[in-house]
């Protein structure tokens, strides 16, 4: 049952707009992704899979009772994490998928499902693993095939959904390296991917801070009047603005301490976040400050994704009791 209600944050598919709907996953958390399905005269267009087949198979069986004679015929991935495109397999061999070419260059080259299921089997001490457990460990990793894209395209690609323009548009590199939107203009509504998390804190893989923020203001000019964020409840204007006030908070006191030659991990850890600490997940912030003195100084020395997976569950220990 597709649940008109546009202000409640439930599992399931909800209507946002004539023909246009959004598939919700609270809590929002690590892989806890939305999607989006926009219906066409005789075919539909998905945005995004989700992180596992299980995942995947109970969205897709839902909108298949809401597309009818309107099925999926073309699918964007937003990005390369796999809570975007793990499912992409379940999708009909003559489904098109789009991506950005840095996006399918990641489907490609990036953490794998293997990967992830073992860093919740592996022993990584005492901090890290619960703490990849509590990301990654309600997730079935198992039987994943990769399926990458079928079309890729540099900035931005419109396509026609059954007589609806569906306007792909590529504003990364900021939480990845080809961060995409869906914007669908005669419904006046967006679809985000993980340039915005609503109830939670972003977390920048590739960046820089500079273009997230830049990346805020193309969706705020879209104007749109409804907005599917990555993760979390819908939202609207106010969604984008409070992520761009969050980025623009960060970006200042991590400049601040880049000029004071800090370590990042010591930025990271003085970081004030004032009324933002109180957001889930505030520990993303040392992955954030990290990409961030990567964009400054190119030498700064690369982590890999337990390090900096070891050092989020390490401050999110230490600022337990602070928040
Ligand atoms: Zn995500």
């Amino acid at each position: 049952m597709t649940n008109r209600t546009t202000n409640t944050y439930t599992r399931g598919l909800h209507q946002v707009a004539p023909g246009v709907s959004a598939w919700l996953l609270p809590d929002g958390e690590w892989g806890m992704s939305n999607a989006g399905l926009v219906q066409g005269e005789g075919e539909s267009f998905l945005v995004d899979t989700l992180f596992d087949l299980l995942l995947t198979t109970e969205m897709l069986q839902a909108m298949s009772g809401t597309t009818g004679n309107s099925p999926i015929r073309a699918a964007l991935n937003t990005h390369a994490n796999g809570d975007h495109c793990f499912g992409n397999q379940l999708l009909a061999d003559d489904v098109t998928i789009y991506a950005t070419r840095d996006t399918d260059h990641e489907i490609h080259h990036g953490t794998t499902p293997e990967r992830l299921r073992m860093l919740v089997t592996s022993d990584f001490g005492p901090v890290t693993s619960p703490f990849l457990r509590s990301c990654f460990g309600r997730f079935h990793f198992e039987g994943i095939t990769l399926r990458a894209a079928d079309v890729t395209f540099e900035d931005a690609l419109t396509v026609s959904v059954g007589g609806r323009d569906v306007e792909l548009l590529r504003l990364g590199p900021a939480h990845t390296a080809g961060d995409a939107i869906a914007f669908v203009p005669d419904a006046g509504v967006l679809f985000t991917g993980d340039l915005l998390f609503i109830g939670g804190t972003p977390i920048m893989w590739a960046g820089s801070l500079e273009n997230w923020l830049r990346a805020c203001d193309r969706m705020r000019a879209l104007d749109p009047t409804a907005v599917v964020p990555g993760h979390g409840p819908l939202t609207d204007l106010d969604g984008i603005a409070e992520m761009r006030s969050y980025l623009a908070h960060v970006k200042d006191q991590i400049a601040e301490g880049f000029a004071a030659g800090r370590p990042w991990r010591e930025t990271a850890d003085r970081m004030d976040l004032d009324r933002y600490a109180s957001w889930p997940q505030a520990e993303r912030i040392v992955v954030t400050t990290y990409q961030a003195y990567r964009q400054a100084a190119a030498d700064t020395p690369a982590e890999d994704g337990i390090e900096l997976f070891g050092e989020m569950a390490a401050w999110q220990q230490r600022h337990a009791g602070k928040r």
